[in-house]
């Protein structure tokens, strides 16, 4: 079996999974304890956090832990909507983002927020000047995903913070940065954010974490009451091992990124190259599109199907984002990029990781023609 789904779940690095296990064994106190076990996970708490604002160019105290990207988003945006009620109630983010991005916006909505929803164009490509114009006195945030998880855009990070900031220099600015960390440039800083998003478990590192980063002097209302751990925006006993473990999954795709995009754009290139070729497919993902992500739709056959046929013949496939790949209904993502309902059907994404090869893209791209003469055949024995 070859395992493409990468931009769902990543394997964790050896190093990554013996940390959590060492951690796990050696220092389960908690780190709120006075006594010295206590002091010794506290310790290592604010060790990882040096070490993941590193990774990220910032400034150790604007990193708050939290149990992964989907509670990170959801702190951005309802935390700075509940926070700066005073500012106004509007907000605004794409059709493309992550449903911890998109249902947030939906439930402000539902509880009295305005919310702007811009839509991409046909590459799933943020235009700056719609959001610009989208900005008014009253925009408390503004929430845009560095890399779309579906088809792999890369939306202008830099000029729409930039743009943001000079319609109303009040106006927050949140990235959801989960798949562009470790396989794009840019960094919170770069990009004139606020607030960014990062979840290790994309990037080797384990599960149960996720960052936040709250540049200095922003407030969030906090989701979750309880303790004062995280700045006070988010209460809960630290979950050590994953912490520290995500910290150096951090450090290893900060510096290694160059040494993957160079290995892995190539690959990517040729299947988006030989998926072209192919008359059944569309290609969803853009030339300029980021280096792990490959989206193609067979129309007419649901993606589900596809997916399975393709786990037939050893290739473990995604038909979108695992966050909603058990829905049945057309992908939102590609409605919003113009896409008609049997393509957005039919969605089948292709994630890389720094393991693969030209061989195993050679043995997919054997199993993908393998895939739709089975297809044809079953189609052409129902008819
Ligand atoms: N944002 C994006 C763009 C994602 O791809 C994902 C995961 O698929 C998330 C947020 C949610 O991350 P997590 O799995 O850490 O909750």
């Amino acid at each position: 079996m070859i395992y493409w789904d990468y931009a769902a779940a990543a394997p964790p690095h050896d190093e990554v999974a013996r940390t959590v296990e060492q951690l796990m064994r050696l220092h389960y106190a908690n780190p709120s304890s006075l006594h010295r076990a206590g002091a010794e996970a506290a310790a290592l708490i604010e060790r990882a956090r040096q070490v993941s604002a590193a990774a990220l160019g910032v400034l150790p105290g604007e990193i708050r832990f939290t149990s992964g990207a989907t509670e990170s988003n959801n702190l951005a945006i309802k935390g700075a909507a509940l926070q700066y009620t005073g500012r106004g109630r509007h907000i605004i983010t794409t059709e493309i983002e992550h449903p911890s991005v998109y249902e947030s916006c939906l439930q402000l909505q539902a509880m009295g927020w305005e919310a702007t929803f811009i839509r991409p164009d046909a590459y799933g490509m943020v235009n700056p000047s719609e959001v610009a114009a989208a900005v008014r006195r009253d925009t408390v945030l503004v929430s845009v995903m560095h890399v779309n998880n579906e088809v792999g855009s890369v939306q202008p990070l830099s000029e729409i913070g930039r743009v943001v900031k000079s319609a109303n220099p009040r106006t927050l600015f949140h990235v959801d940065g989960v798949q562009g960390f470790g396989k794009l440039p840019g960094g919170p800083r770069d990009f004139g954010a606020d607030l960014y998003s990062l979840s290790p478990h994309k990037i080797r590192g384990p599960r149960g974490t996720g960052l936040l980063y709250v540049k200095e002097g922003v407030q969030l209302f906090p989701l979750l009451s309880g303790g004062a751990h995280e700045g006070g925006i988010r209460a809960g006993t630290e979950n050590l091992p994953a912490i520290v473990a995500g910290a150096k999954a951090l450090r290893m795709a900060a510096e290694r990124r160059g040494e993957f995009v160079s290995r892995i754009l190539p690959l990517r290139n040729r299947l988006l190259a030989f998926l072209r070729g192919i008359p059944e497919f569309t290609v969803n993902s853009g030339e300029e599109g980021a280096p792990h992500i490959v989206h193609f739709s067979y129309p007419g056959m649901k993606g589900e199907v596809m997916a399975r046929q393709l786990e037939q013949l050893g290739m473990l496939v995604s038909t979108r984002s695992a966050c909603s790949s058990r829905l049945a209904e057309p992908s939102r993502v590609l409605l919003a990029m113009g896409r008609g309902e049997s393509t957005a059907l039919g969605g089948i994404r292709i994630s890389f990781g720094d393991e693969h090869t030209a061989s195993d893209v050679g043995a997919l791209e054997q199993a993908l023609l393998g895939a739709i003469k089975a297809l044809k055949i079953v189609e052409g024995g129902m008819r």
